[in-house]
């Protein structure tokens, strides 16, 4: 049986609604999708790769943090690989395992991607805004692959410059990329309230998308940016959000879900948080962070003193 005859007649999940051959996603826009949709899947060369689009959120309240909806999406198909992994080895696939070599080698491999200035992925039903897993089917790594260079003359973009123009920092400039001035790079380091660049982080917690949304090649996906859920605005509240980091009973959990495991460290969070809200207008904060400073949390302690010093 071919596997995407096994996936489509005998895999199950509950991760997404359905997983479906990525050959059948010719326009998004016909789709239902409401940014937390359908999972695709398309096999190449011994490995299996799965896709999951998602529409970015736009956050436009005050006072709440930026989280983007990239993150939901890839603590949602990262449980979906591992669903499958089982599966296969279930059935035939038995060295069925995770990928550690080049998912762009791939998707230019599948000959449905290309590479834009901002170096993200472009795939045509989705974009740049999905993520990506893939299984190695054989178990024999990436030393398969043919080598796959990214340069200059592969890119497959309008070259308008209308990202590098947006990004705020100067990460993107019109013929490179500094990654140690990207937001989305820069959120992996512990929060300064000395970094000279944090003015410009607005209230980005987990992503930025100025570059992404700026490109006319994403219009179709932008054009239905929403805004997240009222239970986003209550998590993710600058005030509420510290305070919980602060707290004894920091409910990893809950965030980890939405962060993943790796990003759900309290005290970077609240790194982040302050600088969010030194970014917003700090008088509107100090009384939330005096009585994070009640709590008494030894680790969080330095950081909230030198904030209210400045601040307060
Ligand atoms: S993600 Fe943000 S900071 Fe990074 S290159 Fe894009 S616009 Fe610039
Ligand atoms: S905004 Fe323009 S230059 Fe930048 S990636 Fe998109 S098409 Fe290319």
């Amino acid at each position: 049986m071919k596997i995407t005859d096994m996936i489509l007649t005998d895999f199950r999940t509950e991760v997404c609604p359905c997983i479906r051959p990525l050959a059948d996603c010719e326009d998004l826009s016909q789709e239902e999708f409401d940014g937390y949709g359908n999972a695709y899947f398309a096999e190449t060369d011994g490995f299996l790769c799965i896709f999951m689009p998602y529409v970015p959120h736009v956050v436009a309240e005050p006072r709440t943090a930026f989280v983007d909806s990239y993150y939901w999406t890839s603590q949602r198909i990262y449980r979906l690989k591992n669903e499958l992994i089982s599966f296969l080895k279930g059935a035939s696939f038995e060295n069925a395992c995770y990928f550690e070599g080049s998912y762009k080698a791939l998707v230019f491999s599948l000959g449905i991607g290309r590479f834009l200035r901002n170096t993200l992925i472009w795939i045509k039903p989705f974009g740049t805004f999905f993520c990506m897993e893939v299984i190695d089917l054989q178990g024999k790594g990436a030393a398969e692959l043919p080598k796959t260079s990214f340069g200059v003359e592969d890119k497959g973009c309008a070259d308008c410059g209308r990202c590098s123009r947006a990004c705020l920092t100067g990460a993107l400039k019109p013929d490179s990329f500094d990654a140690g001035r990207c937001v989305r790079q820069k959120q992996f380091e512990k929060a300064s309230l000395d970094d000279p660049l944090n003015h410009l982080y607005g209230n980005k917690l987990l992503g930025c998308n100025d570059c992404q949304t700026a490109c006319p090649m994403n219009a179709g996906v932008t054009a239905k940016a929403t805004k997240p859920s009222p239970d986003y605005y209550r998590m993710f509240d600058l005030d509420e959000f510290a305070l919980a980091c602060c707290s004894p009973g920091f409910k990893s959990s809950e965030y980890a879900a939405v962060y993943g495991v790796n990003y759900a460290k309290p005290m970077k969070i609240l790194g982040q948080l302050l600088v969010a809200m030194k970014n917003d207008d700090p008088s509107r904060h100090v009384e939330a962070v005096r009585r994070c400073r009640a709590l008494g949390n030894p680790n969080a302690n330095p950081i909230l003193d030198e904030w209210l010093e400045r601040f307060g």
